[in-house]
């Protein structure tokens, strides 16, 4: 009897990747450099074991760029913490594949070629699968969302960021963090919201738009205690907490999240001047301690649209004005005056 071959597909979330290209930093001593992030997603019409994935990151001239592979069992298991079997009607998921290239030279896509064997039959078994990397052209120019103070970017774009964990809207997302006048983020103990100097700072509208989201029933949770499963209740936009999204037109959003319980002056549909009001800092939905998480998106949803990179307009950042740039994280800035 004959046995039909295995068939494997590959396929990626997003299905078009937004590359950050950071080639203006606010010191000459940064960058440039370029990062990506993805999810790959296998699936195969029979049992399969995979064996060897590379990745080819190719540039604008069709030469390769980068690549990276992952050969032989030992690396399957550690690179799919162990379920490097591929079933039928199951899948396999290997999330987050991050790249971070130096240099500016202009992406074209990633080809990935996977490798196995069909568990019953041994038979090989390859797929390949070609992501476009796509660079978006910022149109609206985005102030700091804060007042004044010195903000350090706890997340920014570029490098280590707990954000890129998921490829999804809040890939180039940046934390503020305010600092006292003592360079701490907080005074005494911290153990209270009110203890910290972010909490209960004016969240300014980074460019004009249109209200087109809302939430503002969350409480803000206490330092330290981030929201547990009940309080959820099954909807996972909860986790961003009260939240303010504008829309700047032209396919661009800015998304500003765990909003102070009670500061929400904006409603959907209210038009926004750059740098107006729009509620206050706070420590509602899954944040370890007040902050203010603010990302860039193509779309109005958040686990639906994409995440874009993001350059902030006039602001003070090692003793220099910088007239427009990627925020590097860990990087302390404040509204030019
Ligand atoms: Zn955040």
């Amino acid at each position: 009897m004959a046995v039909t071959e295995a068939e494997m597909r590959l396929e990626a979330r997003p299905a078009r990747v937004y590359v950050g290209l950071y080639d203006r930093l606010p010191h000459p001593g940064l960058g440039p450099v370029q990062e990506f992030v993805f999810d790959l997603g296998i699936t195969a019409t029979r049992p399969v074991v995979l064996t060897d994935v590379v990745w080819r990151v190719y540039d604008q001239t069709d030469h390769v760029a980068a690549v990276r592979q992952r050969l032989g069992q030992a690396a399957m298991h550690e690179l799919t913490l162990g379920q490097y079997g591929v079933a039928p009607g199951m899948g396999l998921i290997i999330p987050r594949c991050y790249f971070l290239e130096q240099g500016a030279l202009p992406l074209s896509h990633v080809r990935v070629s996977a490798a196995g064997y069909d568990y019953e039959t041994q038979a090989a078994v390859t797929a390949v699968l070609e992501i476009p990397l796509v660079y978006h052209q910022q149109r609206a120019k985005l102030r700091l969302p804060v007042a004044d103070g010195a903000w350090w970017a706890i997340t920014g774009n570029d490098w280590s960021s707990m954000h890129k964990a998921d490829p999804v809207s809040w890939t180039f997302a940046y934390d503020f963090v305010r600092l006292g006048p003592d360079g701490q983020t907080f005074t005494g103990r911290g153990l209270r919201n009110e203890d910290h100097y972010s909490f209960g700072q004016p969240v300014l509208a980074p460019a004009a738009g249109k209200i087109v989201q809302v939430r503002a029933d969350m409480p803000d949770q206490p330092p330290g205690q981030p929201l547990d499963a009940d309080q959820l209740a099954g909807d996972a936009v909860r986790l961003a907490g009260n939240v303010v999204v504008i829309g700047h037109g032209r396919g661009e959003f800015s998304y500003l999240a765990h909003l102070q319980s009670g500061s929400v002056q904006v409603q959907v549909g209210d038009m926004v001047k750059k740098g107006q009001p729009v509620a206050a800092v706070g420590n509602s939905g899954h944040s370890p301690g007040p902050h203010l998480h603010y990302h860039f998106q193509d779309g109005p949803n958040l686990f639906v649209d994409r995440g874009l990179p993001v350059m902030f307009s006039d602001f003070m950042a090692v003793g220099d004005r910088v007239q427009q740039a990627t925020i590097p994280s860990r990087m302390i800035v404040s509204p030019a005056r």
